[in-house]
């Protein structure tokens, strides 16, 4: 029911007409009986100011925010999170009376949806991270800040992962590596986590990494959930690992934006099975 006192949510990018997050929160919102609707809207680049300050005029409680907006909305923010600053990207704002926040959940939401789905204690284990990438940035930073051995970036471009690099050393030891190199490291590694679009539909019979090298003792991620289960974590299966799919970071980012918005922890189970 929609009445004077219901507070509005809203998810800004561009396209956003597919997005599953709508269904997703409204779902929560009356399963918990809480008097929130979410609304997505499609903001041109060129509007993206604008659609701010309607925010503050039009008392918007939150935003969801998506391509292309992630990195420019935090020009129009009276407040960022350190963790959105370090990731250099926005993807969740509260509107504290009239102050805007911005925050990034895709690093905890990654996070914790590896450690609740598998159960792993992710204390010091040596984690190789393939790509360098705008979610690559979120989920290291966060695992930076665990208390992890090792972080090994893999990515096409060396200088990108350079200059992530920079961002995590001062939090973890972290090594810089080619694709050509993957062969000598995934051996001694415990985690491996592609963050690379290899492998997303169209192009589902892809992966980033050969079959053979992948062993019983690692634990495969990929946060790639078009497909749900994409060749990697196929060929991850056959060879007896661990595996996590990415379905969990698009829930738990959400799960965490929905606290930060309405102060009740929602339940993820329910909202995996809003978006199936
Ligand atoms: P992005 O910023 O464009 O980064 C893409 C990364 O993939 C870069 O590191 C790029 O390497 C690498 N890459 C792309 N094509 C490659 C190829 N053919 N060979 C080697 N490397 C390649 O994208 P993003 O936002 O980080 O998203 C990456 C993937 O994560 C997408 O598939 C997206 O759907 C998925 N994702 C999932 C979630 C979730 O909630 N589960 C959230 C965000 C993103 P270079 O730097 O060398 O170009």
């Amino acid at each position: 029911m929609i009445n004077n006192e219901t507070k509005l949510i809203g998810l800004i990018g561009h396209p956003v007409a597919h997005s599953k997050s709508p269904q997703m929160h409204n779902t929560m919102f009356d399963n918990l009986d809480l008097n929130y609707k979410y609304f997505a809207f499609d903001v041109q680049q060129n509007q993206l100011e604008q659609a701010i300050e309607g925010v503050k005029a039009l008392n918007i409680s939150g935003l969801n925010v998506t391509i292309p907006h992630k990195v420019n909305v935090m020009t129009y923010l009276d407040e960022i999170s350190d963790e959105a600053r370090a990731i250099g990207a926005v993807n969740t704002i509260v509107n504290l009376d009239g102050k805007l926040i911005g925050y990034n959940t895709d690093g905890q939401g990654y996070v914790r949806s590896l450690i609740e789905e598998t159960g792993i204690n992710i204390e010091g284990k040596k984690i190789i991270i393939l790509g360098a990438g705008g979610a690559a940035r979120a989920i290291s930073y966060t695992l930076s800040k665990q208390l992890i051995a090792e972080l090994i970036i893999a990515n096409r471009n060396l200088e990108k992962a350079k200059q992530l690099q920079h961002i995590l050393e001062q939090n973890v030891s972290t090594n810089v590596i080619s694709y050509d190199e993957i062969k000598s490291y995934i051996e001694e590694v415990d985690i491996v986590v592609n963050t690379t679009s290899i492998g997303m539909h169209p192009r589902i019979d892809q992966s980033p990494i050969n079959k053979e090298r992948i062993n019983s003792n690692h634990l495969i991620s990929d946060i790639i959930y078009n497909p749900l289960e994409t060749k990697l974590i196929k060929d991850a299966i056959q060879q007896g690992a661990q595996v996590h799919t990415g379905l969990g970071m698009f829930i738990y980012q959400a799960v965490i934006a929905f606290e930060k918005w309405t102060g009740v922890s929602p339940n993820p189970k329910v909202m995996r099975q809003s978006v199936l």
